[in-house]
């Protein structure tokens, strides 16, 4: 049984109540299995339905209907909760588990705000709901230090860390997994994934759109604790781990960690905060306002693998294009041979990977080659893989729908552990003490121009259409 905690909230809609239709639709839930959504205000169990309806014709497929549907719609029902009176949320999780016939294991996912995750978490623990339950946390977990530490001790006083899944949907993306079977299932990359041929690598996360008036979450969070702390850094522990010794999830999740140990704290100096022109007058946000809708920041990973190899993380509202990219810019070889084709500049000369990880997804190798004819003059030149070139991907789940479902089967090796996210905070604590003031760029452009100062000698890849 899956209780979704926040079933009203915006999350819920865009992507929650889809995924599950769709893990219905592929046959994913169990047979037997009872969807009950929460949230404090009251509604019926049929407005609930609706609402789940709307939901997924709006973010999911189109209108769904039919017997599948009616078969999902059946499975949903609702229960008012709040810590004052549970009762509502009692009677339809009794309800639902005498409609799958007896004791049912029981999944809780909390798309509450932050503010309603302690609230949440002491009530399950308080009416037994918690008993050999697994708990869903989204993210934010905490906004620093301090913060972090408090939740998960309000966390571990209900749930051990066993039951205990932190969502991060960055880790749930096909080809964000596919970077631990790119490295460690292939002879031909792993050799190279080391300071001795990777001269830097970019983790780049630009978003067209602005902040479509969330002014008031913005504001309080700012880019580098929404895309930074929690996805980019993520990203950053697949790229740069070590090889496991196995896939399970304490084995991957100690090497996340461990890279997560190997990064200095961030010298401020080394990060560009930006803030969008025209962000000061969106509705809600104060004018003297000094979050960051931009972030780019200069990170190390001082380890004997990655040492003097600078990885660079972008990521921010309006800029020119929707990405998320990996690139690995490699270093050049001992000594040039050959003319180059005069179109060639000196930055295309270094080979790069990139992995490009917004759904489907693709990876490209650049490379230079000979150009036909008489002379041995160099053209660039790219290897693309596509996942519908190679594979069927009806089966292709999105982050969230993969990570519900690895709940369900209670496997932690893509979710956060507490350990790490600590870390992390650890790490950022240098730039949340002491932020550079935000630097103004246009929107629709690459960020402010004091960016390129801070990756130089190298250069921003801006990315490309495959
Ligand atoms: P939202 O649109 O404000 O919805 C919040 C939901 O939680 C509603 O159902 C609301 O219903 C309920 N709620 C509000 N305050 C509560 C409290 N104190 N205790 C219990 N329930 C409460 O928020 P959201 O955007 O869906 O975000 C939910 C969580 O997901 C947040 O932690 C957010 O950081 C995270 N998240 C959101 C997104 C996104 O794209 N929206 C992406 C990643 C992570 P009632 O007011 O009736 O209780």
């Amino acid at each position: 049984m899956i209780v979704l905690f926040g079933a009203t909230g915006d999350l819920a809609k865009r992507e929650l109540l889809p995924g599950l239709w769709r893990l219905a639709q592929a046959g994913l839930l169990p047979s037997r299995y009872r969807i009950v959504g929460s949230a404090r205000s009251a509604r019926t169990d049929d407005q609930f339905r609706q609402h789940a309806k709307d939901a997924v014709t709006q973010f999911g497929q189109g209108e769904p209907a039919g017997e599948a549907w009616d078969e999902f719609a059946g499975s949903l029902s609702y229960g008012a909760a709040s810590p004052a009176d549970p009762e509502p949320l009692l009677d339809a999780v009794a309800e639902a588990e005498k409609a799958i016939g007896g004791h049912a294991r029981k999944l809780f996912h909390l798309a509450v705000p932050p503010q309603g995750f302690t609230s949440t978490i002491d009530m399950l623990g308080q009416t037994g709901l918690a008993d050999n339950a697994r708990v869903i946390i989204e993210k934010p977990f905490g906004t620093d230090l301090a913060s972090a530490r408090t939740l998960d001790k309000t966390v571990h006083a209900t749930f051990d860390e066993s039951q205990v899944f932190r969502i991060d949907h960055f880790l749930g993306k096909e080809s964000v997994d596919n970077i631990l079977a790119l490295r460690f299932a292939n002879g031909l990359f792993e050799p190279i994934w080391n300071r001795d041929h990777i001269s830097h690598v970019q983790i780049d996360v630009p978003e067209a759109i602005a902040i479509e008036g969330r002014a008031g979450f913005f504001e309080q969070t700012g880019t580098f604790r929404d895309m930074i702390v929690t996805h980019l850094f993520q990203v950053l522990g697949f790229v740069a781990m070590e090889p496991p010794t196995s896939l399970a999830a304490k084995q991957l999740r100690d090497e996340t960690s461990k890279v997560f140990e190997a990064m200095p704290p961030l010298d401020p100096a080394q990060v560009v905060r930006g803030q969008y022109r025209g962000y000061r007058d969106e509705p809600g946000v104060d004018p003297g306002s000094q979050t960051e809708t931009f972030i780019a920041a200069r990170v190390e990973v001082d380890n004997w693998r990655w040492s003097g190899v600078p990885f660079y993380l972008r990521s921010g509202k309006s800029l020119g294009q929707k990405r998320q990219v990996v690139t690995l810019g490699l270093k050049r070889p001992a000594m040039r041979m050959f003319a180059l084709e005069p179109a060639v500049t000196d930055e295309m000369h270094s080979n790069r990977l990139v992995i490009e990880f917004d759904d489907p997804g693709w990876i490209e190798a650049h490379f230079l080659a000979k150009e036909p004819g008489a002379t041995r003059r160099l053209g660039e030149a790219k290897m693309t893989f596509r996942y519908t070139d190679s594979f069927c991907t009806q089966y292709a789940l999105a982050g969230y729908e993969r990570l519900i479902l690895d709940a369900m089967l209670g496997d932690q090796s893509l979710f956060t552990r507490a350990d790490g996210i600590e870390r992390l905070w650890e790490v950022s604590a240098p730039l949340l003490d002491s932020p550079p003031p935000v630097e103004p760029y246009d929107p629709g452009s690459w960020g402010p121009d004091s960016i390129h100062r801070l990756i130089a000698p190298h250069r921003w890849f801006l990315p490309s259409n495959p």
